[in-house]
């Protein structure tokens, strides 16, 4: 949808809250052209209209609207040159504003809210530990109370954007004696706070998008505790299903994001009337089809999501969509032949702003194998389908119901 669609749809009487939001979107528009504002600025008043995410409470960056909606107003901004807030701080756009707006007390809501969609501060997620992955709730990141704060020691471990960020969301294990999941407690913590270390660990691609991140006796106010105590579990859940929709739910447009990479080195390696393979033809197309098909059940599931915090649903995208890149990427390597073997960018061995996941082909190639890794892995995305949604026997879990400190580990 183009602006002058938008526009079209407010004039000729779209009603009710579409209407609203429309109109709220030309308003914003017509203030501040994207072209010639700056990101911060758009993004302040895009929040302070209700337009980050239309679902949550009004004065929180929302208008308590369908969540729906909100695909309404990125196409009518993003299509006038409007920044994206989520492409700056996707972590903390994607899964700590929901997890603030669903767990936070009003005065964290106002504190974190507004500063993390104009990307004036960024988020990381602090769950995976070198024991812990698969596992998050076996984590051993300890939290000790100590009057109005926290003392935290531990490590975290393939921290994402942990070197450019504010705040991270972590949980740690404040009650030893507790069942795994019982004994958790979820904090905001201050990455500039004395006794934290963020050190870069290098993918596959030459960069280093991720960190381990040491904490040594870090002091966590209470009032940046998320949730009550030991009810860490559950606030770790809302983060937990809105990365799966944020990595594997996004509908772009039809045609583009990896298809759309792949389209045109299908067509820069095999011009129209070229001799070519058929068989490259029925694998392009296959692969044009699956994107078309996650596309559309992505939009599926954004409709039938009437609140804010998405279902066991979200994984059936998260798993489509890693098994999707890794099989483009690998299709758009082959059609390089053997300039496929060369990697363009050489290994830059730098620690990037943001996470990109396709640059060329190459670099796709790579850095597609960890979409079946991040954000849980494919096996624990079936796991979770089989058990949730299609209500088979669960996997077995001895250690389910034993208080944590017993529980054998190395
Ligand atoms: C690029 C990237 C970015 C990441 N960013 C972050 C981040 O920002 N924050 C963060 O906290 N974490 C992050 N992670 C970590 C990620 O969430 C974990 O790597 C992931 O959850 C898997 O955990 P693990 O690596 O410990 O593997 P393990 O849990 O040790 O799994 C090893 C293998 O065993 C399989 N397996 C494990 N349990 C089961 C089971 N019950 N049934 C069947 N198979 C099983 C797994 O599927 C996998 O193949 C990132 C990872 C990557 C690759």
């Amino acid at each position: 949808m183009t602006v002058t669609d938008a526009t079209d749809r407010t004039a000729g009487g779209t009603g009710g809250d579409e209407g609203r939001v429309l109109e709220l979107c030309r308003q914003l528009l017509d203030e501040l052209p994207p072209r010639s504002t700056d990101k911060v600025t758009f993004l302040g008043r895009q929040f302070d209209l209700g337009l980050a995410w239309v679902h949550f409470p009004e004065g929180h960056g929302g208008l308590g609207l369908s969540p729906k909606l909100q695909r309404t107003v990125n196409e009518t901004l993003w299509s006038a040159g409007a920044p994206s807030a989520g492409a700056g701080n996707p972590i903390g756009h994607g899964m700590g504003a929901p997890t603030v707006v669903t767990h936070g007390s009003e005065a964290q809501k106002q504190r974190y809210l507004r500063p993390l969609f104009t990307n004036e501060e960024i988020w990381c997620q602090l769950f995976s530990e070198p024991g812990a992955g698969s596992d998050v709730a076996g984590l051993s990141s300890k939290a000790v109370r100590d009057g109005d704060e926290w003392i935290l020691n531990g490590q975290k471990v393939w921290t994402t954007l942990a070197h450019v960020s504010r705040w991270g969301m972590i949980v740690a294990r404040s009650d030893p004696r507790q069942p795994k999941h019982k004994g958790l407690t979820y904090f905001v913590v201050d990455m500039h706070a004395p006794g934290v270390e963020v050190r870069p660990l290098f993918q596959i691609t030459g960069e280093a998008e991720f960190n381990e991140v040491y904490f040594t006796d870090v002091r966590i106010p209470d009032a940046e505790r998320l949730g009550d105590v030991g009810e860490g579990w559950r606030v770790s859940l809302t983060t937990l299903m809105n990365e799966r929709v944020s990595i594997g739910g996004q509908v772009p447009r039809r045609g583009s994001g990896f298809i759309g990479e792949l389209t045109k080195v299908w067509k820069e390696r095999r011009p129209e009337g070229a001799p070519g393979r058929a068989e490259d033809l029925d694998t392009f197309m296959r692969l044009w089809i699956r994107a078309e098909v996650l596309r559309l059940t992505n939009i599926r599931a954004g409709q039938a999501r009437t609140q804010g915090t998405p279902g066991p649903e979200g994984s059936i995208g998260k798993l489509a969509m890693a098994e999707l890149h890794k099989d483009i990427s690998s299709f758009a390597v082959d059609l390089l032949g053997a300039e496929g073997m060369i990697f363009p960018d050489g290994y830059p061995m730098e620690r990037p702003s943001t996470t990109a996941l396709w640059r060329n082909p190459q670099q796709s190639f790579l850095r597609s194998r960890a979409n079946s890794i991040e954000g849980g892995t494919t096996e624990i995305m079936l796991n979770i389908l089989a058990e949730r949604v299609l209500g088979l026997p669960g996997d077995i879990r001895v250690d389910k119901d034993r208080p944590w400190i017993d529980v054998p580990r190395s």
